[in-house]
């Protein structure tokens, strides 16, 4: 067979791999951790997990993952509406929205999912969409999904003019909220990220609550980097803004920091959340969760409920590698949440001197990616390194020093 797409294919990604920029997948060979095997070496210390409170391997949460395996079975070979549910499906449901302080909560397979299946049960053509520039991507494939018209505001900028970031001039969030088309349509939703996976910066949720309230829109946070940490007891961003109870629509994912395994829902009002289990694709045509993992997600929920332990230690370790890191020399986007990117932007073919930081870290036992164009914008090149709390300061410093190292090699500290 000699189908035309084969060989173009083939070299498109030739091209791409002679530029540098094919992404490799390393294999791991233990469980998900701190410390943790990377094909034949051992003891790798990891920094590219999004395992924000140390859940994904902690005993207590395996144990109710292999209990709830053990009381309600390996698959449920259902979707919700047809034999899918269980209590415990339920049971989720209702600890989510305590935790979140919403009405109620509707589980899907993934937060992707969520977010593919959230604006088109509510927004039609005549409808707005106001999204912020560096939305997820399953956000924007939710939007793609439905048919209303898209606007797309400036990173984190709520004012009425017109703002600049990342080489794209586009207009603050009220700018496009006061105006007579976006006035005009039936609905406006305001879709943004809590946290922003790539610059690890925190939306503003309090200003946006406001211009909301004023002109009358929606408001959905997907709060997947935040959900378990973010905020005094880590409720999430709402939290942090002290605007729990404003934010409409809360999609948010239990593959992070919750225990990491799948699964992920939305949260909000009951009215909005009666209508997703009515109409929402992703809900009414993909299995239900898991009851390995419901079980587990419950558990993990109940110890945060519990203690900010967990939250508080990876703030304090957060904040402790940001200082020693900025010290010695590199250039990061400063923040307060467990994201710390350490930009390369300024250097030639900053992609592939990412690429080469990264794999000479992982030369002296410390993992982490280097991430360039398209995840991140062109000459926005990053390591992004994501702090867990069950790293230990030891570990800490022996990854400050091996940046340091790693830096002085390539030339980009002293
Ligand atoms: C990780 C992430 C998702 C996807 O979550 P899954 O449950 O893995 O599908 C969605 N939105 C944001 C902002 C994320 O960071």
């Amino acid at each position: 067979m000699s189908r035309r797409i084969y060989s173009d294919i083939t070299d498109l990604i030739e091209k791409r791999r002679a530029e540098g920029l094919i992404k490799e997948e390393r294999v791991i060979t233990s469980p998900q951790g701190t410390e943790i095997e990377v094909g034949s070496r051992k003891n790798v210390l990891n920094f590219c997990a999004n395992n924000y409170l140390g859940l994904s391997n902690h005993p207590a949460v395996r144990q109710a993952a292999k209990d709830t395996m053990d009381s309600r079975g390996y698959g449920l070979s259902s979707v919700r509406f047809i034999c899918g549910t269980q209590d415990i499906h339920r049971e989720l449901e209702t600890k989510v929205s305590e935790f979140l302080g919403t009405d109620d909560t509707i589980l899907y397979a993934a937060c992707y999912d969520a977010n593919a299946g959230i604006f088109e049960p509510f927004l039609d053509s005549d409808s707005a969409i106001i999204a912020d520039q560096l939305n997820h991507a399953s956000i924007i494939s939710g939007v793609r999904l439905c048919k209303a018209k898209r606007y797309i505001y400036s990173h984190n900028q709520t004012g009425t003019g017109s703002y600049s970031f990342d080489g794209k001039d586009l207009p603050g969030l009220e700018a496009i909220l006061s105006s007579e088309e976006v006035q005009n349509c039936r609905y406006r939703m305001v879709s943004t990220d809590g946290v922003f996976s790539m610059n690890g910066d925190i939306a503003p949720l309090d200003r946006i609550v406001k211009l909301c309230n004023k002109y009358d829109a929606l408001l959905m946070v997907d709060d997947s980097h935040a959900t378990g940490y973010i905020g005094a007891t880590g409720r999430g961003t709402h939290e942090h803004y002290g605007v729990m109870g404003s934010v409409d629509l809360i999609t948010t994912t239990f593959g992070k920091a919750l225990g990491g395994a799948s699964g992920g829902c939305t949260s909000g009002r009951k009215e909005l959340i009666d209508w997703l289990r009515q109409m929402s694709r992703p809900y009414l045509f993909s299995n239900t969760v898991a009851p390995a993992v419901v079980g587990a997600t419950i558990k993990a929920i109940d110890m945060l409920t519990q203690s900010t332990a967990l939250r508080d230690k990876v703030h304090e370790n957060a904040n402790y590698f940001r200082d020693g890191i900025r010290k010695a020399g590199f250039s990061i986007i400063d923040g307060e949440t467990a994201i710390v990117p350490i930009m390369f932007g300024g250097y030639e073919n900053d992609a592939v001197l990412v690429q080469k930081f990264a794999n000479d870290l992982l030369e002296h036992g410390v993992y982490a990616i280097g991430f360039f164009f398209p995840v991140v914008a062109l000459g926005q090149s990053r390591i992004r390194v994501q702090l867990s709390a069950a790293h230990t300061r030891e570990q800490l410093d022996r990854a400050i020093q091996a940046f340091v190292a790693v830096g002085r090699e390539n030339g980009i500290v002293n």
